[in-house]
């Protein structure tokens, strides 16, 4: 019994998918062979996949399931196909993984592009199939995965795809085979010499046979291997050129550019492993986004690819180094449950964290590259000194930091050491929303005055990182904060030069830098947050004029409005003085009122304003007992 035509479904691309393609297929752009690289990528990736599969469940190797990935032109038809005995789709994966599901490098990526980016950095963005459109007007995908039928994926670009089941062309077994309709003036894909010279720069490293069809004779086809397969990790540190890392690194990252740094080197005795770990030169669009997979470090066993998201291999605070692993001890059937106890792996992970960090120092002999370095991933530096209590003092030595002496410069703490004055015994820093504050702020003035250098931090992580780091090379570090809402306390302090009085947090209290962080739960731990929530001292100059004679004005009596009126002022100036809004700005505006009619005369009593504050307590003023961190300086 014949079967049936089968059903031709169609769907629409997601919109921002949509407006993806349109832009690279009416972009003009000249460096279009990169398709074949992010193609040969995902085969690659397809392939990974299946082999990690295989390795669990060995029923999933069936006879004759060679990992491959083929490159068939075809200048009668004029199409180029690709084709991979990787894992393959299910008919539910085309229609998420190429079309319906927005990603959210979609919209990035096309961002970057209107600011200046290549439509090569395609494949970081996670969008690289698309590149198929670059030299295809016509995309066909067939594929075949163990779980489902044979499909046929297929779109002209225009908005729409269709799916139908493959009920007539050849099996393909298991896999993937991509067919490109190429456009007239991009046939130079079809040469074999274009080819090479294309898979030779962009796709040397790919772990897997990458086979061209070649004609032998006019009827006679075999296939040419275009790739080393043998890994680069497993090869002399010496005989490797610099532009064969670079092609290495491109190969597993999908980075355009070549990388900022490497180290290969090769662990021995109890526990063996090979390992080359990578920094890039940018930090990626999504690095600190939750959802993202959280290292990017290849775990390999015996040369076999294992898996690429094994959490426990690397902290997360390095995040951005890249790279493999190759270990010789692991089992190969190793599953990510039986990961997390493994001791192996903790002692690889030590490992990695250590050459990463003599990585990060070795950069740090270049300042120039430093620089780069340090604007890409300060964020994981600061990180690392607040969550690795082992080497925090290693990663401390990478901070840097603009300060009252530094000029245009940033500063390391090990610099601002051997420039404290003798007398001065602390580190001190100061942390607020912008460089403009926390540089006129009164405590910067007055530690200027003594001689001493003032850190300036505006990052809300640089707070982070100093919390954890209580002291370098044996100077405590010291805090001044600029702070916002309302004070718990008033103390009389001596320390204060030019201003009638300034506010500080609390010992335990969280700085609003620090509250900053926790509201935009960078960090996600938001469960201190409500008692840990800024505790603000209000600190009073006993010698400034102003105080002396609203003292005076309290000792006569303490309930009268204009008295009170007053006080409350100083304390909104003083929260403006430490750049920060005030939380009720129409009382705040209404006592400036009272005081300018008090100024030009006007009597009060026309109008009955009602009092914002009538009943609200001053916070008690009271001598402090508790000396405050800060009364050092004196
Ligand atoms: P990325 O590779 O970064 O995930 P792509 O746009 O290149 O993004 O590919 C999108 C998705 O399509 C892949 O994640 C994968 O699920 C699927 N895919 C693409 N090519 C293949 C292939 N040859 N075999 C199996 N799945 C594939
Ligand atoms: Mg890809």
């Amino acid at each position: 019994m014949a079967e049936t035509k089968p059903e031709v479904e169609q769907f629409a691309f997601q919109a921002e998918i949509s407006q993806l393609m349109s832009i690279i297929i009416n972009t003009f752009y000249s460096n279009k062979e990169i398709f074949l690289r992010e193609l040969i990528s995902n085969a690659s990736d397809a392939l990974d996949k299946f082999r990690y599969q295989s390795l669990l469940d060995s029923s999933k190797l069936e006879s004759g399931s060679e990992l491959y990935i083929r490159i068939i032109p075809d200048k009668e038809s004029k199409t180029l196909t690709i084709r991979d005995t990787g894992i393959g789709m299910t008919k539910a994966d085309l229609v998420n993984n190429l079309g319906t599901i927005a990603r959210s490098g979609t919209k990035a990526f096309m961002e970057a592009l209107q600011t200046g980016a290549d439509i090569s950095m395609i494949g970081q963005f996670g969008v690289g199939f698309y590149s198929a459109y670059l030299i295809a007007d016509k995309v066909q995908v067939t594929t075949k995965h163990n779980d489902d039928e044979q499909y046929i994926w297929e779109s002209a670009a225009g908005g729409s795809f269709t799916i139908t089941r493959d009920t007539e062309g050849e099996s393909l077994g298991r896999g993937t085979a991509i067919k490109l309709f190429l456009k007239e003036d991009q046939l130079e894909y079809l040469e074999e010499k274009r080819i090479k010279e294309v898979v030779k720069r962009h796709s040397e490293f790919i772990g897997y046979p990458i086979e061209l069809q070649v004609w032998e004779e006019k009827l006679v086809k075999k296939f040419e291997v275009l790739n080393k397969t043998k890994p680069l990790w497993t090869r002399n540190p010496e005989d490797i050129t610099n532009e064969e890392y670079a092609s290495f690194y491109k190969s597993i990252t999908n980075d355009w550019e070549d990388h900022l740094a490497v180290k290969h080197f090769s662990v021995e005795g109890q526990l063996e492993f090979r390992s080359i770990l990578f920094v890039p030169r940018r930090a990626p669009f999504d690095l600190f986004e939750t959802k993202k997979k959280r290292n990017n470090i290849k775990l390999y066993v015996r040369r076999v690819f294992i898996m690429d998201d094994c959490e426990e291999l690397i902290p997360e605070y390095l995040n951005f180094v890249k790279g493999i692993v190759d270990s010789e001890d692991l089992p190969l059937n190793i599953s990510r449950e039986t990961l997390q106890q493994n001791k192996i792996l903790k002692v690889i992970r030590k490992n990695l964290i250590k050459k990463c960090i003599e990585l990060f120092f070795e950069i740090a002999e270049d300042k120039e590259q430093f620089n780069k370095f340090y604007e890409a991933f300060s964020k994981n530096i600061k990180l690392a000194v607040h969550e690795d209590k082992t080497n925090m003092s290693k990663f401390a030595e990478l901070l840097r930091f603009s300060s009252t002496k530094s000029g245009d410069e940033m500063t390391s703490l090990k610099d601002y050491v051997t420039r404290m004055p003798e007398k001065q015994k602390n580190i001190y820093y100061i942390t607020g929303e912008n460089r403009q504050a926390v540089e006129n702020s009164p405590f910067t003035e007055v530690l200027k005055k003594r001689g001493f250098e003032v850190l300036l931090m505006t990052d809300p992580l640089d707070e982070y990182a100093m919390n954890a780091l209580k002291e370098f090379e044996g100077k405590k570090t010291v805090i001044k904060e600029i702070l916002n809402d309302k004070v718990e306390k008033v103390t009389v302090s001596n320390r204060i030069s030019e201003s009638p009085c300034v506010l500080v947090t609390g010992q335990y209290g969280w700085s609003a830098n620090f509250e900053r962080i926790m509201k935009a739960q960078a960090l996600r731990d938001t469960s201190m947050a409500s008692y840990m929530a800024s505790k603000k001292i209000m600190e009073i100059n006993p010698r400034h004029a102003i105080i002396k004679s609203l003292k005076g004005k309290v000792e006569q009596d303490k309930n009268d409005k204009t008295v009170r009126d007053l006080t409350w002022l100083l304390y909104e100036t003083s929260l403006l003085q430490s750049g920060f809004t005030l939380e009720e700005a129409s009382s705040f505006s209404s006592r400036i009122y009272k005081m300018i009619k008090l100024g030009l005369d006007i009597s009060d009593e026309d109008d009955d304003e009602p009092e914002a504050d009538s009943k609200e307590e001053l916070p008690e003023l009271q001598e402090s007992g508790e000396r405050s961190m800060m009364e050092e300086i004196d």
